[in-house]
């Protein structure tokens, strides 16, 4: 299974995306885990993306497609993978769509969370008190929200217009959301052979 998780900040894609990776025995690859790893890791990526990151803004595409392009033609993830946090604008969806053309590995599903805003700031206030992560800091979520609206929701109707988009609801328990997931993929597995 190959799928990429869309959705806002904060909208539960990591959360999602760490329980189905195992009921799919695929890799969970999020290039936000990536980015903090370098940043953890103080590599010259990590130390020029921490201000853009912290700022709540978008690393560059270029950074973006090839750490990707790395992750995506290691070993775990020729059975498959669930993106989460890529693409990120219209440009990084069409440079997806001509890295996985070229490695063969083209999608089964795209599915979006759909949560509303006045929940999103609530669950990113309540991981800023827990993680400290700087970019949920209100101020900046609003900022994240802000160019998720500009530049990553044109990417949903990129996918849409090829009949690729399953849109779920986003908000309710975790395990309600997860079933949601599942049956969209089913749906679609199902298209597809049908
Ligand atoms: P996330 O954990 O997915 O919310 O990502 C945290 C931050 O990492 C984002 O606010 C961006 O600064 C950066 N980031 C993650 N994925 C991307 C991407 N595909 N393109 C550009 N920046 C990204």
């Amino acid at each position: 299974m190959r799928l990429v998780l869309l959705g806002a900040p904060g909208s539960g894609k990591g959360t999602q995306a760490a329980r189905l990776k195992t009921e799919l025995g695929v890799p969970h690859i999020s290039t936000g885990d990536m980015l903090r790893a370098a940043v953890a890791a103080g590599t010259p990526m990590g130390l020029k993306a921490k201000a853009v990151m912290d700022a709540g803004q978008l690393v560059s595409d270029d950074i973006l497609l090839g750490m990707l392009e790395d992750r995506l033609t290691q070993d775990d993830a020729k059975a498959g993978f669930i993106l989460d946090g890529y693409p990120r604008n219209l440009a990084q969806a069409d440079a997806l769509d001509h890295l996985l053309e070229r490695i063969v590995q083209p999608l089964d599903a795209v599915v979006k969370l759909k949560v509303p805003s006045e929940v999103i700031i609530g669950r990113c206030e309540i991981r800023f008190k827990a993680e400290h992560r700087k970019d949920d800091d209100p101020e900046v979520v609003r900022k994240r929200l802000a160019i998720y609206a500009e530049q990553t929701a044109p990417v949903a109707d990129f996918y849409a217009k090829r009949g690729k988009l399953q849109i779920v609801d986003g908000v309710g328990e975790l395990d309600e959301v997860t079933a949601r997931v599942k049956h969209a993929l089913e749906n679609e597995s199902a298209a597809a052979s049908g």
